[in-house]
């Protein structure tokens, strides 16, 4: 059986990143380009002043000086006269800085009165110009294949006049719930039945990873539907099935994968909760069989479908940011497996404090509305003390 590390290695080495597509720029928020960007051409793409002021010769008011106002240039017009010695032109932010001009100086610097322009202090070429190409020369690649776009990338690409990006495809991923005790919500709740929450719960994490959810609905727990049902979900680039792993008599999801010649790395995983966690590949493609318990599959879905997804999708960086956190009170754990203990953190004096979030069995689902947190608690470990220090991955 593998541990937490070792789980998560095998997982990640086996998934591969997908293919390309161009979409829209706001449907590229986001995603991760998969080719590089180039800058067609320079930023600025002239030289231009970076304030409100008077354009001017430096060397005619180095220290300052009186001069005439010789023009008005806002932003959006241009100017192909040169500026005559001993004058200025009022000059607004953004405004290309006409022929002749070196300097601009600023509104709050100068004072105008009857055609003049007194300069009250001293300047010196380059004063307030923003160069062409000082920002992005023509040609440099910006935006390397691998940048996940966030608005500051999608302003670059803007301003390249770029409007379809290219970026990695989003995942598909086909979600099915097994189990004969389940109805989907809005059916009649009948004696013994239970509400399958999980199909929803792991669409609605696939949709926060950036993937598309496929919805299979629920395979009975025997042979014929699973059959029908994971043949379906095997279409997609990946699928996840949840419960009908664990050793009990109704659960076949285990041998009907094998029958679909889904070749399995392991079956179990060294953790709690979450032990009865499975993955697979059939040609390259990854099948995940997660624990039925709602807390459960949502953690292992955490911890190990949504770097898998992330990483199928072209990210670079796919875990939670891990941060170190101090524990208000002490914590409870068995020395064997790593735990995953669901924690609420707070931020205090520049440093993260958790405590647990409720009650640690995975029968409470409430635990989990209230946790911001996972923290991952060594095998080793016993019980833990106020004030130690723990590794906590930020889920919110
Ligand atoms: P199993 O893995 O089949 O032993 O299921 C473990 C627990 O999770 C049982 O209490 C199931 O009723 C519950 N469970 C299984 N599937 C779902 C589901 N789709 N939605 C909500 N609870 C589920
Ligand atoms: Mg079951």
């Amino acid at each position: 059986m593998p541990t937490f590390e070792e789980a998560r290695k095998i997982i990640l080495d086996s998934v591969v990143t997908l293919g390309m597509e161009k979409v829209e720029i706001l449907s590229a928020v986001g995603r991760v380009l998969a080719e590089d960007v180039a800058a067609p051409w320079d930023m600025p793409l002239w030289d231009n002043t970076a304030m409100d002021g008077y354009a001017l010769w430096a060397a005619d008011c180095p220290e300052g000086g009186s001069l005439k106002v010789a023009g008005f240039l806002p932003a959006g017009d241009h100017m192909t006269d040169e500026v005559e010695r001993g004058t200025a032109v009022k000059i607004m932010t953004g405004a290309p800085i006409p022929p002749g001009a070196d300097a601009v100086v600023p509104y709050e610097e100068t004072e105008e009165q009857d055609g003049q322009v007194f300069i009250k202090t001293a300047v010196k070429p380059g004063d307030h110009i923003r160069f062409k190409g000082e920002d992005v020369k023509t040609g440099e690649t910006v935006l390397p294949a691998g940048t996940r776009l966030r608005p500051s990338e999608i302003s670059m690409l803007a301003s390249f006049g770029k409007l379809f990006i290219p970026v990695h495809r989003k995942v598909h991923v086909a979600i099915l719930s097994t189990g004969d005790e389940l109805v989907d919500p809005g059916e009649a709740l009948t004696p013994g039945k239970i509400i399958n929450s999980n199909s929803l719960a792991l669409a609605a994490a696939v949709v926060q990873a950036g993937g598309i959810p496929v919805m299979l609905g629920i395979a009975r727990d025997n042979r014929e539907s699973l059959r029908e049902k994971l043949a379906e979900g095997l279409r997609a680039d990946v699928l996840i099935t949840s419960a009908g792993v664990s050793a009990g008599d109704c659960d076949y999801v285990r041998d009907v994968l094998a029958e679909l010649m889904v070749s399995q790395a392991f079956w179990k995983i060294d953790i709690k909760p979450g032990r009865p966690t499975a993955f697979g590949l059939r040609d390259g493609k990854p099948v995940f069989s997660l624990p039925g318990n709602p807390v459960s599959s949502l953690l292992t879905f955490e911890e190990f479908v949504r770097p898998a997804l992330l990483k199928m999708m072209g990210h670079r960086r796919v875990l939670r940011p891990m941060v170190k956190a101090t524990l208000k009170e002490g914590l409870r754990k068995k020395p064997g497996r790593v735990n995953f203990i669901r924690v609420a953190v707070e931020q205090e004096n520049g440093d993260f404090l958790v405590q647990s979030a409720g009650k640690q069995d995975t029968g409470f689902l409430k635990t989990l509305l209230l946790a911001d947190g996972i923290a991952v608690i060594p095998a080793e470990r016993g019980d833990l003390n106020a004030g130690e220090r723990v590794n906590v991955h930020l889920i919110d």
